[in-house]
């Protein structure tokens, strides 16, 4: 016999107890779809190379201004190599809307100065300038892969990539042993390790035909010269990032969860991307951004407050004759983030009743923020009620959830900048534990219901 508290309590469930065994399997498929696509999408221009590759596979053709649309036509425009939006064209004209997922594909790095490399002790090192929020001690004693686009004087562009195969060299950051760490250990977390201390280890042979100082950083450039044909003087129009060398894994002995670098925001970059590749012929015309620079600000060409978005979206407008602003006014977003998991080892920073938890379904966000709400979308009652319906109606296991503590910290997304241009948005995405670090865990489970909510959001 049902009880009051069944009628009249708001009780959640682990994923694990309600859903099918159907479910059970799909989400197993999906996860190694989703690791392959960490594994491919180490920076922001990888990981929209590799989106490129999957649409295509599925017939997404790329999307010139001007071009004739008609329904089910799929498209994807990429932008300068670091952002991408594709697109499934719906019945509906665009002057009633379109359903977006907007989720980032960058992520906190360790990128190269403009003039990194140096020798010191015999020892070449590079200087390095930290992208987005780190805990510098995470980054010490890891190794590291090496990514490149070198724009040398002759206006060609090379791409550099050093440590992903098994035959490459990877490169780290070293840490200073305990044994002579008695001054450091005194110092504070965010003390003890500095941004001028992130310098990553690069070489160590002395060239042989040089007499005097810096033959190491004599070998490593002719190494990169012979490889890749640049000079020292290259790297002032050369974008580096250096990021963790290891691979996504299963985690746990159940194999529920998934480590791995990246997972900020990229579980929710391949959610709303492998949506949009299984919809066919939606309602209203789906759109997927995965957009660059969110950790920094959403600033740049490539970011979220970049008018490059207008250009796009205008654009699709301009072939059904319909204006831009009665498009937006009518469009829903999903600003797709990820949020913290309540961890155990940590549930002073978290409150137990708003807190995300692993394995409870994709998390839906009303507010993000700091402090009293500041620098938050703060979704309306209206819009939490209609995802919440169509997330029930489509089989999606979601939470309501809250970044951490009042007064503990807080962390934005894009949602404000969609917000600002008269779309309604609502934030929400796949919990992680140990977020921001080199090595992120979610659960399979929350990443593919996220999978499923975006699903539902682009066929309605
Ligand atoms: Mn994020
Ligand atoms: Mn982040």
């Amino acid at each position: 016999m049902p009880g009051k508290k069944d009628k009249l309590f708001y009780q959640q469930k682990n994923a694990y107890d309600t859903v099918s065994a159907e479910d059970k399997k799909a989400c197993e498929a999906y996860c190694e779809g989703y690791k392959k696509f960490l594994d491919s999408s180490k920076t922001e221009r990888l990981g929209v190379r590799y989106a490129i590759k999957l649409a295509e596979a599925k017939g997404f053709k790329p999307y010139a201004s001007g071009m004739e649309l008609r329904q089910g036509d799929k498209i994807y425009w990429n932008n300068r190599g670091k952002s991408l939006i594709l697109a499934v064209i719906g019945k509906k004209p665009l002057g009633e809307g379109v359903n977006i997922s907007a989720a980032h594909i960058d992520a906190p790095r360790i990128d190269l100065k403009q003039v990194p490399l140096y020798e010191d002790g015999e020892l070449a090192l590079f200087k390095t300038h930290y992208y987005g929020g780190i805990k510098k001690y995470q980054w010490l004693a890891v190794p590291l892969e090496l990514y490149g686009t070198v724009a040398l004087k002759s206006g060609e562009v090379v791409d550099v990539s050093i440590g992903a195969s098994p035959d490459e060299p990877q490169l780290v950051i070293t840490d200073l042993l305990p044994h002579l760490s008695a001054d450091q250990m005194k110092k504070s977390m965010a003390e003890a390790i500095t941004g001028e201390g992130l310098n990553i280890l690069a070489g160590s042979i002395p060239d042989a035909d040089t007499e005097g100082s810096d033959r190491v950083k004599i070998t490593v450039l002719e190494l990169l010269n012979q490889k890749y044909g640049m000079v020292e003087e290259d790297f002032l129009s050369a974008e580096f990032e250096a990021v963790p060398a290891y691979s996504a894994r299963d985690i746990g002995i159940d194999r529920s969860m998934i480590g791995s670098y990246g997972q900020d925001d990229r579980s929710c970059v391949y959610a709303g991307l492998a949506a949009l590749l299984d919809v066919e012929k939606p309602e209203k015309t789906a759109v997927c951004v995965i957009a660059d620079k969110e950790e920094i600000g959403s600033e740049g060409v490539s970011g979220m407050k970049s008018r490059s978005f207008e250009w796009f979206m205008e654009s699709l407008c301009a072939s059904n004759g319909v204006r831009l602003t009665e498009c937006f006014a009518n469009s829903f977003c999903l600003s797709a983030d990820v949020c913290n998991a309540f961890d155990p080892n940590y549930p002073e920073v978290s409150e137990k009743r708003n807190s995300a938890k692993v394995n409870y379904g994709t998390a839906i966000l009303k507010f993000t923020g700091s402090k009293g709400k500041s620098g938050s979308n703060d979704a309306s009652a209206e819009t939490v009620g209609r995802i919440r319906g169509l997330y029930e109606k489509n089989g999606v296991v979601w939470q309501m959830a809250e970044l951490g503590k009042v007064d503990q910290g807080g962390g934005g997304t894009v949602a404000m900048y969609m917000a600002q241009r008269n779309i309604e948005t609502i934030d929400g995405g796949v919990p992680v534990l140990s977020m921001h670090s080199p090595f992120e865990v979610v659960s399979k489970m929350d990443c593919y219901m996220t999978y499923k909510a975006i699903k539902a959001i682009y066929n309605s």
